[in-house]
Protein backbone atom coordinates (compact mmCIF):
# COMPACT_ATOMS: atom_id res chain seq x y z
CA UNK A 1 0.00 0.00 0.00
CA UNK A 2 1.44 3.65 -0.93
CA UNK A 3 0.09 6.85 -0.74
CA UNK A 4 1.52 9.61 -2.03
CA UNK A 5 0.22 13.71 -1.20
CA UNK A 6 1.15 16.05 -4.02
CA UNK A 7 1.22 19.87 -3.45
CA UNK A 8 -1.03 19.64 -6.72
CA UNK A 9 -3.70 17.33 -5.18
CA UNK A 10 -3.88 19.54 -1.86
CA UNK A 11 -4.25 22.95 -3.08
CA UNK A 12 -6.89 21.69 -5.08
CA UNK A 13 -8.72 20.22 -2.31
CA UNK A 14 -8.34 23.66 -0.13
CA UNK A 15 -9.41 25.51 -3.51
CA UNK A 16 -12.50 23.21 -3.69
CA UNK A 17 -13.68 23.98 0.16
CA UNK A 18 -13.18 27.37 -0.41
CA UNK A 19 -14.67 27.47 -3.42
CA UNK A 20 -17.71 25.87 -2.05
CA UNK A 21 -18.14 28.58 1.11
CA UNK A 22 -17.60 31.06 -1.05
CA UNK A 23 -20.27 29.96 -3.53
CA UNK A 24 -22.88 29.36 -0.46
CA UNK A 25 -21.57 32.54 1.07
CA UNK A 26 -22.45 34.83 -1.95
CA UNK A 27 -26.08 32.70 -1.67
CA UNK A 28 -26.75 33.82 1.75
CA UNK A 29 -25.05 37.32 1.03
CA UNK A 30 -23.05 36.17 3.76
CA UNK A 31 -19.23 35.24 1.78
CA UNK A 32 -16.67 36.88 4.00
CA UNK A 33 -18.57 35.05 7.34
CA UNK A 34 -19.13 31.79 5.75
CA UNK A 35 -15.33 31.99 4.30
CA UNK A 36 -14.25 32.27 7.81
CA UNK A 37 -16.07 29.70 9.22
CA UNK A 38 -15.14 27.21 6.47
CA UNK A 39 -11.18 27.88 7.51
CA UNK A 40 -11.89 27.67 10.98
CA UNK A 41 -13.44 24.36 10.94
CA UNK A 42 -11.10 23.33 8.96
CA UNK A 43 -8.21 24.59 11.21
CA UNK A 44 -10.26 23.05 14.43
CA UNK A 45 -10.61 19.28 12.36
CA UNK A 46 -6.65 19.58 11.71
CA UNK A 47 -5.69 20.20 15.42
CA UNK A 48 -8.42 17.85 16.77
CA UNK A 49 -6.47 14.84 14.57
CA UNK A 50 -2.98 16.25 15.74
CA UNK A 51 -3.67 16.21 19.69
CA UNK A 52 -5.08 13.04 18.75
CA UNK A 53 -1.94 11.76 17.05
CA UNK A 54 0.17 13.72 20.03
CA UNK A 55 -1.96 11.56 22.61
CA UNK A 56 -1.33 8.46 21.06
CA UNK A 57 2.08 9.15 20.16
CA UNK A 58 2.60 9.44 24.15
CA UNK A 59 0.18 8.23 26.09
CA UNK A 60 -1.46 5.32 24.46
CA UNK A 61 -0.62 1.67 25.14
CA UNK A 62 -2.78 0.53 22.19
CA UNK A 63 -0.35 -0.65 18.89
CA UNK A 64 -2.96 0.88 16.51
CA UNK A 65 -3.37 4.64 15.69
CA UNK A 66 -6.94 6.20 16.21
CA UNK A 67 -9.06 5.99 13.02
CA UNK A 68 -9.79 8.77 11.11
CA UNK A 69 -10.88 9.54 6.86
CA UNK A 70 -9.03 11.76 4.37
CA UNK A 71 -5.48 12.79 4.54
CA UNK A 72 -5.39 12.00 8.45
CA UNK A 73 -6.68 8.64 7.78
CA UNK A 74 -3.35 8.46 5.40
CA UNK A 75 -1.29 9.42 8.39
CA UNK A 76 -2.52 7.31 10.74
CA UNK A 77 -2.24 4.29 8.39
CA UNK A 78 1.86 5.11 7.41
CA UNK A 79 2.13 5.45 11.26
CA UNK A 80 1.01 1.63 11.84
CA UNK A 81 2.78 0.38 8.85
CA UNK A 82 5.94 1.90 10.07
CA UNK A 83 5.52 0.44 13.67
CA UNK A 84 4.41 -2.51 12.72
CA UNK A 85 7.41 -3.04 10.84
CA UNK A 86 9.25 -1.58 13.58
CA UNK A 87 7.86 -4.25 15.86
CA UNK A 88 8.38 -7.35 13.64
CA UNK A 89 12.84 -6.01 13.41
CA UNK A 90 12.85 -6.03 17.34
CA UNK A 91 10.79 -9.65 17.02
CA UNK A 92 13.42 -10.60 15.01
CA UNK A 93 16.45 -9.31 16.62
CA UNK A 94 15.40 -10.66 20.04
CA UNK A 95 14.64 -14.30 18.18
CA UNK A 96 18.35 -13.57 17.04
CA UNK A 97 19.51 -12.39 20.32
CA UNK A 98 17.60 -15.75 22.49
CA UNK A 99 19.22 -18.18 19.81
CA UNK A 100 22.84 -16.40 21.01
CA UNK A 101 22.21 -16.79 24.35
CA UNK A 102 21.13 -20.38 23.74
CA UNK A 103 24.18 -21.28 21.94
CA UNK A 104 26.52 -19.24 24.60
CA UNK A 105 24.36 -20.97 27.19
CA UNK A 106 24.66 -24.53 25.85
CA UNK A 107 28.73 -24.07 26.11
CA UNK A 108 30.09 -26.31 28.65
CA UNK A 109 32.73 -22.67 29.01
CA UNK A 110 31.97 -19.66 30.81
CA UNK A 111 31.99 -17.27 28.53
CA UNK A 112 31.40 -13.48 28.52
CA UNK A 113 31.12 -10.42 26.28
CA UNK A 114 33.34 -7.92 27.04
CA UNK A 115 33.55 -4.47 25.38
CA UNK A 116 37.20 -3.30 24.07
CA UNK A 117 37.64 -1.76 27.42
CA UNK A 118 36.94 -4.96 28.54
CA UNK A 119 34.17 -3.83 30.84
CA UNK A 120 31.67 -6.84 31.13
CA UNK A 121 28.32 -6.86 28.47
CA UNK A 122 26.96 -10.11 28.95
CA UNK A 123 27.81 -13.31 30.47
CA UNK A 124 26.53 -17.12 30.52
CA UNK A 125 25.32 -18.97 33.60
CA UNK A 126 28.89 -21.45 33.77
CA UNK A 127 30.72 -17.66 34.22
CA UNK A 128 28.14 -17.04 37.07
CA UNK A 129 29.10 -20.23 38.89
CA UNK A 130 32.79 -20.44 37.89
CA UNK A 131 34.04 -17.11 37.87
CA UNK A 132 32.13 -15.50 40.31
CA UNK A 133 30.21 -12.87 38.30
CA UNK A 134 27.16 -11.36 39.21
CA UNK A 135 24.17 -10.90 37.04
CA UNK A 136 23.23 -7.72 35.98
CA UNK A 137 25.21 -6.02 39.30
CA UNK A 138 28.66 -6.79 37.40
CA UNK A 139 27.54 -5.60 33.92
CA UNK A 140 29.88 -2.58 33.07
CA UNK A 141 33.00 -3.75 35.58
CA UNK A 142 36.03 -4.12 34.40
CA UNK A 143 37.34 -7.86 33.90
CA UNK A 144 40.12 -7.13 36.04
CA UNK A 145 38.32 -5.81 38.97
CA UNK A 146 36.66 -9.66 39.56
CA UNK A 147 39.26 -11.77 38.43
CA UNK A 148 42.09 -10.18 40.59
CA UNK A 149 45.55 -12.99 39.97
CA UNK A 150 48.65 -11.52 38.96
CA UNK A 151 49.60 -14.06 36.21
CA UNK A 152 45.66 -12.72 34.51
CA UNK A 153 47.00 -8.92 34.90
CA UNK A 154 49.94 -9.95 33.24
CA UNK A 155 48.38 -11.37 30.59
CA UNK A 156 46.21 -8.40 29.56
CA UNK A 157 49.17 -6.24 30.04
CA UNK A 158 50.82 -8.34 27.44
CA UNK A 159 47.88 -8.42 25.26
CA UNK A 160 49.36 -11.74 23.26
CA UNK A 161 46.71 -13.18 23.62
CA UNK A 162 47.16 -16.44 21.23
CA UNK A 163 48.38 -18.54 24.10
CA UNK A 164 45.38 -19.60 26.84
CA UNK A 165 46.62 -18.31 30.50
CA UNK A 166 46.09 -20.27 33.39
CA UNK A 167 44.44 -19.44 37.01
CA UNK A 168 42.47 -20.30 39.59
CA UNK A 169 38.83 -20.25 40.50
CA UNK A 170 37.64 -17.46 42.11
CA UNK A 171 35.27 -18.92 43.69
CA UNK A 172 36.50 -22.76 44.15
CA UNK A 173 40.55 -23.62 44.57
CA UNK A 174 39.88 -26.43 43.15
CA UNK A 175 38.86 -25.83 40.12
CA UNK A 176 41.73 -24.75 37.31
CA UNK A 177 40.93 -22.45 34.65
CA UNK A 178 42.33 -21.59 31.09
CA UNK A 179 41.43 -18.31 30.45
CA UNK A 180 41.12 -17.17 26.02
CA UNK A 181 40.46 -14.07 25.07
CA UNK A 182 39.11 -13.21 21.27
CA UNK A 183 38.27 -10.49 19.25
CA UNK A 184 34.78 -10.64 18.66
CA UNK A 185 32.72 -8.22 16.15
CA UNK A 186 33.84 -4.97 15.44
CA UNK A 187 34.53 -3.54 19.00
CA UNK A 188 34.21 -7.03 21.53
CA UNK A 189 36.69 -9.24 22.97
CA UNK A 190 34.87 -12.93 23.46
CA UNK A 191 36.75 -14.33 26.72
CA UNK A 192 36.21 -17.94 27.67
CA UNK A 193 37.05 -20.04 30.53
CA UNK A 194 37.55 -23.77 30.37
CA UNK A 195 37.72 -26.13 33.50
CA UNK A 196 40.69 -27.70 32.80
CA UNK A 197 40.90 -29.55 36.79
CA UNK A 198 40.46 -33.11 35.36
CA UNK A 199 43.19 -32.34 32.50
CA UNK A 200 45.48 -31.06 35.26
CA UNK A 201 45.41 -33.46 37.55
CA UNK A 202 45.81 -36.33 34.74
CA UNK A 203 49.20 -34.38 33.83
CA UNK A 204 50.32 -34.22 37.05
CA UNK A 205 49.64 -37.74 37.68
CA UNK A 206 51.48 -38.82 34.11
CA UNK A 207 54.38 -36.33 35.70
CA UNK A 208 54.85 -37.35 38.99
CA UNK A 209 54.13 -41.17 37.92
CA UNK A 210 57.54 -40.31 35.12
CA UNK A 211 59.42 -38.72 37.92
CA UNK A 212 58.74 -41.57 40.39
CA UNK A 213 59.81 -44.34 38.15
CA UNK A 214 63.06 -43.10 37.17
CA UNK A 215 63.88 -42.34 40.51
CA UNK A 216 62.87 -45.56 41.54
CA UNK A 217 64.94 -47.37 38.24
CA UNK A 218 67.95 -45.19 38.80
CA UNK A 219 69.08 -47.40 42.10
CA UNK A 220 69.06 -51.09 40.48
CA UNK A 221 70.15 -50.06 37.91
CA UNK A 222 73.23 -48.54 39.49
CA UNK A 223 73.83 -51.79 41.12
CA UNK A 224 73.56 -54.06 38.64
CA UNK A 225 75.71 -51.86 36.68
CA UNK A 226 78.49 -51.85 39.39
CA UNK A 227 78.51 -55.31 39.73
CA UNK A 228 78.60 -55.85 35.76
CA UNK A 229 81.64 -53.34 35.62
CA UNK A 230 82.97 -55.36 38.85
CA UNK A 231 82.60 -58.83 37.10
CA UNK A 232 83.95 -57.36 33.62
CA UNK A 233 87.38 -55.62 35.06
CA UNK A 234 88.00 -59.19 37.51
CA UNK A 235 91.39 -60.64 37.48
CA UNK A 236 89.98 -63.78 36.32
CA UNK A 237 89.08 -63.95 33.13
CA UNK A 238 86.46 -65.35 31.69
CA UNK A 239 85.05 -67.39 29.27
CA UNK A 240 84.77 -66.01 25.84
CA UNK A 241 80.39 -66.42 25.85
CA UNK A 242 80.25 -64.86 29.20
CA UNK A 243 82.66 -61.62 28.42
CA UNK A 244 80.42 -61.21 25.89
CA UNK A 245 77.27 -61.55 27.02
CA UNK A 246 78.31 -59.43 30.70
CA UNK A 247 79.84 -56.91 27.77
CA UNK A 248 76.14 -56.72 26.70
CA UNK A 249 74.40 -56.49 29.60
CA UNK A 250 76.93 -53.07 30.34
CA UNK A 251 76.26 -51.66 27.07
CA UNK A 252 72.45 -51.80 28.04
CA UNK A 253 72.46 -51.33 31.24
CA UNK A 254 74.24 -47.73 30.31
CA UNK A 255 71.48 -47.07 27.73
CA UNK A 256 68.51 -47.72 30.22
CA UNK A 257 70.61 -45.44 32.77
CA UNK A 258 71.21 -42.20 30.10
CA UNK A 259 67.36 -42.63 29.26
CA UNK A 260 66.40 -42.65 32.65
CA UNK A 261 68.43 -39.68 33.67
CA UNK A 262 67.22 -37.84 30.73
CA UNK A 263 63.65 -38.81 31.77
CA UNK A 264 64.24 -37.36 35.58
CA UNK A 265 65.91 -33.97 33.54
CA UNK A 266 62.78 -34.18 31.88
CA UNK A 267 60.73 -34.43 34.79
CA UNK A 268 62.76 -31.72 36.59
CA UNK A 269 62.09 -29.51 33.92
CA UNK A 270 58.74 -30.04 33.30
CA UNK A 271 57.74 -29.68 36.88
CA UNK A 272 59.89 -26.51 36.77
CA UNK A 273 61.40 -27.24 40.24
CA UNK A 274 64.21 -24.71 40.08
CA UNK A 275 61.79 -21.59 38.93
CA UNK A 276 62.83 -19.69 41.67
CA UNK A 277 66.77 -19.73 41.02
CA UNK A 278 66.93 -17.52 37.93
CA UNK A 279 70.09 -15.77 38.60
CA UNK A 280 72.76 -14.28 35.91
CA UNK A 281 74.59 -17.17 33.84
CA UNK A 282 77.61 -16.71 32.70
CA UNK A 283 76.80 -18.04 29.24
CA UNK A 284 80.44 -17.82 27.52
CA UNK A 285 82.14 -19.92 30.49
CA UNK A 286 79.37 -22.58 30.67
CA UNK A 287 79.23 -23.29 27.04
CA UNK A 288 83.00 -23.12 26.79
CA UNK A 289 83.29 -26.25 29.47
CA UNK A 290 80.63 -27.76 27.54
CA UNK A 291 82.30 -27.74 24.34
CA UNK A 292 85.70 -28.41 26.33
CA UNK A 293 83.93 -31.68 27.82
CA UNK A 294 82.56 -32.61 24.30
CA UNK A 295 86.35 -32.29 22.11
CA UNK A 296 87.84 -34.40 25.44
CA UNK A 297 84.74 -37.28 25.08
CA UNK A 298 84.61 -37.35 21.49
CA UNK A 299 88.35 -37.46 20.62
CA UNK A 300 87.92 -40.72 18.65
CA UNK A 301 85.94 -39.26 16.05
CA UNK A 302 88.54 -36.65 15.52
CA UNK A 303 85.95 -33.86 15.05
CA UNK A 304 86.62 -30.27 14.14
CA UNK A 305 85.15 -28.56 16.85
CA UNK A 306 85.45 -24.76 16.85
CA UNK A 307 83.74 -22.12 19.16
CA UNK A 308 82.76 -18.61 18.45
CA UNK A 309 81.80 -17.14 21.87
CA UNK A 310 81.50 -13.52 22.62
CA UNK A 311 82.64 -13.46 26.16
CA UNK A 312 80.74 -10.66 27.93
CA UNK A 313 77.44 -11.70 26.54
CA UNK A 314 76.03 -12.86 30.05
CA UNK A 315 71.67 -13.66 30.63
CA UNK A 316 69.54 -13.92 33.30
CA UNK A 317 68.42 -18.08 33.84
CA UNK A 318 68.34 -20.84 35.20
CA UNK A 319 72.08 -22.33 35.05
CA UNK A 320 71.12 -26.27 35.43
CA UNK A 321 68.73 -26.07 32.67
CA UNK A 322 70.41 -23.64 30.61
CA UNK A 323 73.46 -26.40 30.87
CA UNK A 324 71.35 -29.25 30.04
CA UNK A 325 69.85 -27.33 26.85
CA UNK A 326 72.97 -26.39 25.37
CA UNK A 327 74.69 -29.52 26.00
CA UNK A 328 72.02 -31.68 24.54
CA UNK A 329 72.28 -29.55 21.38
CA UNK A 330 76.14 -30.09 21.33
CA UNK A 331 76.25 -33.60 22.04
CA UNK A 332 73.44 -34.04 19.09
CA UNK A 333 75.74 -32.50 16.65
CA UNK A 334 78.69 -34.75 17.32
CA UNK A 335 76.86 -38.07 17.74
CA UNK A 336 74.98 -37.77 14.42
CA UNK A 337 77.94 -35.98 12.39
CA UNK A 338 80.26 -38.56 10.94
CA UNK A 339 84.22 -39.02 11.89
CA UNK A 340 85.98 -36.14 10.68
CA UNK A 341 82.87 -33.76 10.87
CA UNK A 342 82.67 -30.53 12.08
CA UNK A 343 80.67 -28.80 14.43
CA UNK A 344 81.16 -25.13 15.47
CA UNK A 345 79.54 -24.11 18.81
CA UNK A 346 78.52 -19.85 18.71
CA UNK A 347 77.12 -17.77 20.88
CA UNK A 348 76.88 -14.17 19.83
CA UNK A 349 74.57 -10.60 20.23
CA UNK A 350 71.92 -10.81 17.61
CA UNK A 351 70.17 -7.63 17.26
CA UNK A 352 68.38 -7.30 20.85
CA UNK A 353 68.77 -11.22 21.45
CA UNK A 354 71.12 -13.35 22.46
CA UNK A 355 71.99 -15.96 19.87
CA UNK A 356 73.58 -19.51 20.82
CA UNK A 357 73.92 -22.01 17.96
CA UNK A 358 75.25 -24.83 16.60
CA UNK A 359 76.01 -25.67 13.16
CA UNK A 360 77.58 -29.26 12.03
CA UNK A 361 77.94 -31.00 8.71
CA UNK A 362 76.15 -33.78 9.32
CA UNK A 363 73.14 -36.05 7.38
CA UNK A 364 71.01 -33.35 7.99
CA UNK A 365 66.98 -33.56 8.66
CA UNK A 366 64.43 -33.96 5.99
CA UNK A 367 62.23 -31.49 6.10
CA UNK A 368 59.08 -33.69 6.90
CA UNK A 369 60.88 -34.07 10.28
CA UNK A 370 62.14 -31.22 11.26
CA UNK A 371 58.87 -29.89 12.86
CA UNK A 372 58.86 -33.29 14.86
CA UNK A 373 61.58 -33.62 15.92
CA UNK A 374 61.05 -32.07 19.38
CA UNK A 375 58.33 -34.34 20.18
CA UNK A 376 58.87 -36.70 23.25
CA UNK A 377 60.36 -39.86 22.09
CA UNK A 378 60.64 -39.18 18.05
CA UNK A 379 63.98 -40.58 16.57
CA UNK A 380 64.27 -39.95 12.71
CA UNK A 381 66.24 -42.85 12.39
CA UNK A 382 65.42 -45.22 15.16
CA UNK A 383 68.09 -47.84 14.85
CA UNK A 384 71.11 -44.94 14.53
CA UNK A 385 70.26 -43.09 17.17
CA UNK A 386 70.43 -46.29 18.97
CA UNK A 387 73.50 -46.93 18.13
CA UNK A 388 74.58 -42.78 19.13
CA UNK A 389 72.52 -43.79 22.52
CA UNK A 390 69.85 -41.57 21.52
CA UNK A 391 66.24 -41.79 23.54
CA UNK A 392 64.20 -39.09 21.98
CA UNK A 393 64.14 -36.73 24.80
CA UNK A 394 67.04 -34.65 24.06
CA UNK A 395 65.14 -31.53 21.70
CA UNK A 396 61.67 -32.29 24.50
CA UNK A 397 64.64 -31.04 27.31
CA UNK A 398 65.91 -28.29 25.14
CA UNK A 399 62.10 -27.30 24.26
CA UNK A 400 60.86 -27.18 27.73
CA UNK A 401 64.00 -24.76 28.99
CA UNK A 402 63.27 -22.55 26.39
CA UNK A 403 59.88 -22.60 27.55
CA UNK A 404 60.94 -21.38 31.11
CA UNK A 405 63.55 -18.79 29.51
CA UNK A 406 61.24 -16.74 26.92
CA UNK A 407 63.13 -18.09 24.12
CA UNK A 408 62.48 -19.90 21.17
CA UNK A 409 64.34 -22.88 18.68
CA UNK A 410 64.64 -22.39 15.46
CA UNK A 411 66.04 -25.59 13.13
CA UNK A 412 67.94 -24.86 9.53
CA UNK A 413 68.71 -28.18 8.29
CA UNK A 414 69.34 -29.14 4.46
CA UNK A 415 69.45 -33.07 4.02
CA UNK A 416 73.32 -34.01 3.32
CA UNK A 417 74.14 -30.71 3.76
CA UNK A 418 74.63 -30.72 7.92
CA UNK A 419 71.97 -29.26 10.20
CA UNK A 420 72.52 -25.76 12.70
CA UNK A 421 69.92 -25.36 15.85
CA UNK A 422 69.63 -21.86 17.14
CA UNK A 423 68.35 -20.75 20.10
CA UNK A 424 67.60 -16.64 20.38
CA UNK A 425 66.73 -15.43 23.70
CA UNK A 426 65.40 -12.24 25.05
CA UNK A 427 67.72 -9.85 26.49
CA UNK A 428 66.52 -8.12 29.29
CA UNK A 429 67.88 -4.43 30.38
CA UNK A 430 69.16 -6.20 33.18
CA UNK A 431 70.95 -8.84 31.64
CA UNK A 432 74.98 -8.24 31.81
CA UNK A 433 76.27 -7.45 27.82
P1 LIG B 1 68.07 -38.39 20.63
O1 LIG B 1 68.29 -38.71 22.05
O2 LIG B 1 67.54 -39.52 19.81
O3 LIG B 1 69.21 -37.68 20.00
P2 LIG B 1 66.76 -35.87 20.39
O4 LIG B 1 65.41 -35.43 20.91
O5 LIG B 1 67.94 -35.16 20.93
O6 LIG B 1 66.83 -37.40 20.69
O7 LIG B 1 66.74 -35.76 18.82
C1 LIG B 1 65.64 -36.27 18.10
C2 LIG B 1 66.05 -36.69 16.72
O8 LIG B 1 66.46 -35.56 15.99
C3 LIG B 1 67.25 -37.61 16.73
O9 LIG B 1 66.85 -38.95 16.85
C4 LIG B 1 67.88 -37.33 15.36
O10 LIG B 1 67.31 -38.16 14.38
C5 LIG B 1 67.51 -35.91 15.04
N1 LIG B 1 68.65 -35.00 15.29
C6 LIG B 1 68.89 -34.24 16.36
N2 LIG B 1 69.99 -33.50 16.22
C7 LIG B 1 70.49 -33.79 15.00
C8 LIG B 1 71.61 -33.35 14.23
N3 LIG B 1 72.48 -32.44 14.70
N4 LIG B 1 71.79 -33.87 13.00
C9 LIG B 1 70.92 -34.77 12.50
N5 LIG B 1 69.83 -35.23 13.16
C10 LIG B 1 69.61 -34.76 14.40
Amino acid sequence: MYFRLSVKSVITRLLTILSVSVFFGWLIGQTLLVLCISVLVLLCWHYHHLLKLIKWLWSSKALSPPQSEGVWGKIYDGLYRQTRQHRQKQKQLNERIRKFRDGAEALPDAALVLSDELTILWGNKKAQRILGIRWPSDVGQRIENLIRFPEFYKYIDAGNFEQPCHIISPVNSEIQLELRLMAYGTDQVLFLARDVSKIKRLEDMRRDFVANVSHELKTPLTVVRGYVEMILTTEHALEPHWQKAFSTIETQVSRMDRLVEQLLILSRVENHADHEKKQLVDMPRLIHTLVDDATWLNQAKQHKITADLADDLWIEGIDTELKSACANLISNAIAYTPEHGRVNVSWQRSGNKARFSVKDNGPGIRPEHVNRITERFFRVDKSRSRDTGGSGLGLSIVKHVLLHHNAELAIESHWGEGSEFIIDFELLDKDLT
